[in-house]
């Protein structure tokens, strides 16, 4: 056994595979694990190039082993069907097979543990976008490379991870336009198409271009407005943006009318209840009667 078990295993199960390894299997009960606290906040774009890009620009490639391994799997599969039903011969090509497969399922296995651990550790809340990945595998060119990366994969073990370290998991609907808005300004005006590349703000004139070498700011873009739909900024100019003013402005409020806290909390109910008719809260916020005035608006 190459780990110490941090309790006496409740059961013990043998597990052998296609490819003739043995796997020892336990049930341990442990205790709940804590990560420390942090506010960090990231929006994942997955890509077949890139596997991940996050919000912050990072760039994180699937592993070459797995690459290269693949390549063999494709030669090995080849050779196998030209062996005789029920020969030696056969049976060694069919292991050979399947040990790789397991080999390349280890390696992606492994590649995404750590990955989804890492981001764990890192962040409080971890946006993905909802990928129709079994429409997707549908496209027969896509599907290998898909297939390949584990984006399904990747998800589930965040999701888990997420629970397990009580962090935030989101998803944003596929259909949401993470690749066509600026990032810079909110516009929406980019090509939908996966092979449109580069394209130009035609608002704010920012490049959103592929960047071969440094693997492409477009897909930074995208990562971008993935966490944005989660967590809208005030500085973007559009409709959904503004609801995220009504919490900002609560907390000025809160330090000038400190002593009328009584009628600050009915004010509060009231506008949390209904955000979107606070566009005057700044400039009535300092004077005694604002509470009349906002009803006004209700
Ligand atoms: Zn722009």
């Amino acid at each position: 056994m190459s780990r110490e078990l941090s309790n006496k295993p409740t059961s013990l199960t043998i597990i052998k595979d296609s490819a003739n390894r043995y796997f020892a299997s336990f049930v341990v009960e442990t205790n709940p694990e804590t990560l420390p606290k942090t506010s960090n906040s990231t929006g994942i774009d997955l890509g077949i190039s890139t596997f991940a890009t996050l919000s912050n620009g990072d760039k994180i490639e699937a592993p070459k082993p797995l690459k290269q391994n693949l390549k063999k799997l494709a030669k090995f599969q080849r050779k196998f069907p030209r062996t005789e039903k029920g020969s030696k011969r056969r049976e060694r090509r069919r292991l050979r097979v399947a040990k790789l497969h397991a080999k390349i399922k280890d390696i992606r296995t492994d590649f995404l543990h750590k990955l989804s651990t890492d981001l764990v550790k890192k962040y409080n809340t971890i946006v993905l976008e909802d990928l129709n990945v079994s429409g997707m595998v549908k496209n027969r060119k896509l599907a290998k490379a898909i297939s390949d990366l584990g984006w399904r994969q990747f998800r589930t073990l965040t999701e888990a991870k997420c629970e397990k370290y009580a962090r935030e998991f989101r998803t944003i609907s596929r259909w949401e336009p993470t690749s066509q808005k600026c990032s810079n300004c909110g516009f929406k005006g980019g090509k939908k198409e996966l092979n449109v590349r580069e394209w130009t703000c035609l608002n704010c004139g920012t490049l959103h271009d592929s960047l071969r070498l440094t693997g492409g700011y477009r897909d930074i873009n995208a990562a971008i407005n993935i966490l944005e739909v989660i967590q809208p900024k005030t500085k973007v100019e559009t409709t959904e943006a503004k609801v995220i003013e009504t919490p900002v402005q609560l907390s000025l409020f809160n330090e000038v009318a400190e002593g009328r806290s009584e009628t600050i909390k009915r004010t509060q109910s009231h506008r949390k209840s209904s955000p979107k008719k606070d566009a005057n809260g700044n400039d009535v916020s300092t004077r005694p009667e604002s509470t009349i005035q906002l009803r006004l608006f209700d």
